[in-house]
């Protein structure tokens, strides 16, 4: 009925649980929704108000398939001076949310065949990407901080490409200096590409973030990635975006217009405000994601539950296998507690021990998370 291609995508886990969730919801039942990575603030108003006056200006036709020419200035600017990258406005591509940018890249470097490097527990769709470009995952170690262990053990002479996703989702694990330094080595002595998934750069807790193109040797190997759902709470507006080396960027392009066109034009008018407007409605949303994570923490760890402190995006994953599975403790927590996660085997192999929280819910929210756990330990 179907295509063979499509034999290697399953439902994307984090989606299925937050439709049940949301269901459950409707149905009158009081569900904690800590399944789904989304954040819960609203919008900043002045973004809002960028979008609506588009839309009024009658900026409702077809835009250029790499984005409106002030948008990607915009963006050129932003990578420039936050990232330290080299980049050009004619070196952006804007895509409908951060997704299609990652499937996107994947498309325009993976022969069938090649593999590609995921270190460690890693978001659900980057795998089902890199089936659909034909390729395979190999799946690095990481140590009990989720940092990359012996990564040069998963090169082989078909290893095309690593993905570098820092702050992680959905470890929260920033990767530092030395590790990037690290990974461009391995990169730049086997000839391979990274794909630098930076969407939750700016939900970062005392660390630096560092962007692994700019690095010296990675400008014509990095594509980087990022968007405005996690910094700007625009998850439903889909805009995101990415750059890299100008060949790639072309093929890339050539692909979106043929699929999704462009990314919608009002919502990059409000992409424009969001960059180029004030930045403390994102300052505040961090110092409230800091003060939830630091709640989480400590109370699970009262519990007995072994966790790590997350230096970044808003998730904690810990180890429940003192208790039982991830996908068996997911289970209990929704029947038992009615609290929806997400179990760490939807993030690969790795994450089998695992459960992964989003915190992106009120601090009161989580103290009720909390003792409905407490009690379901009992
Ligand atoms: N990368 C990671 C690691 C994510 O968690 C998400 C979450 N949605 C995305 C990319 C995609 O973001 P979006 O398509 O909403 O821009
Ligand atoms: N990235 C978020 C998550 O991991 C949003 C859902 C998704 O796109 O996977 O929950």
């Amino acid at each position: 009925m179907v295509s063979s291609r499509m034999a290697s995508i399953h439902e994307s886990t984090t989606l299925k649980i937050s439709a049940m969730a949301k269901k459950l919801t409707a149905s009158g039942v009081d569900i904690i929704d800590m399944g789904v990575g989304e954040p819960d603030f609203d919008t900043p108003k002045n973004i809002v108000e960028a979008g609506c006056n588009s839309i009024r200006m009658g900026e409702t036709h077809y835009a250029p398939t790499a984005g409106i020419p002030e948008l990607r200035q915009a963006i050129a600017e932003k990578l420039s001076q936050e990232n330290m990258l080299k980049v050009t406005a004619d070196d952006v591509i804007v895509t409908p949310g951060a997704k299609m940018a990652i499937f996107a890249a994947m498309q325009a470097l993976l022969q069938e065949g090649d593999e590609c490097v995921l270190i460690g527990p890693s978001w659900v769709s980057y795998e089902p990407c890199v089936a659909f470009a034909g390729g395979h995952v190999v799946w690095g170690d990481v140590d009990e901080s989720f940092l990359p262990l012996e990564l040069a053990r998963t090169i082989t002479p078909k290893t095309r490409l690593i993905l570098v996703n820092s702050p992680s989702n959905p470890t929260g694990a920033v990767f530092n200096q030395k590790v990037q330094e690290e990974i461009r080595d391995l990169a730049c002595d086997h000839n391979l590409f990274v794909i630098s998934d930076e969407i939750y750069e700016k939900i970062i807790y005392g660390h630096d973030h560092i962007s692994i193109g700019s690095l010296p040797g990675m400008e014509n190997r990095t594509i980087t990635i990022n968007g405005f759902s996690k910094a700007y709470a625009m998850t439903g507006w889909r805009l995101g975006y990415l750059t890299g080396p100008k060949e790639t960027m072309k093929w890339i392009t050539r692909l979106l217009s043929h699929s999704v066109s462009q990314a919608t034009t009002f919502v990059q008018r409000a992409g424009v405000a969001a960059l180029r407007g004030p930045q403390d409605e994102v300052a505040a949303m961090v110092a409230e994601l800091r003060a939830r994570r630091d709640l989480l923490v400590s109370g699970l760890r009262d519990l007995g539950i072994s966790c790590n402190t997350p230096g970044g995006a808003f998730y904690v994953f810990p180890d429940v296998s003192q208790f039982d599975s991830g996908d068996a403790f997911t289970d209990r927590l929704l029947k038992d507690a009615l609290i929806a996660a997400t179990p760490g085997s939807a993030f690969g192999p790795g994450g089998v021990n695992y459960v992964r929280l989003s915190y992106a819910t009120s601090q009161a929210r989580i103290k009720t998370a909390l003792e409905r756990i407490e009690k379901m330990l009992e």
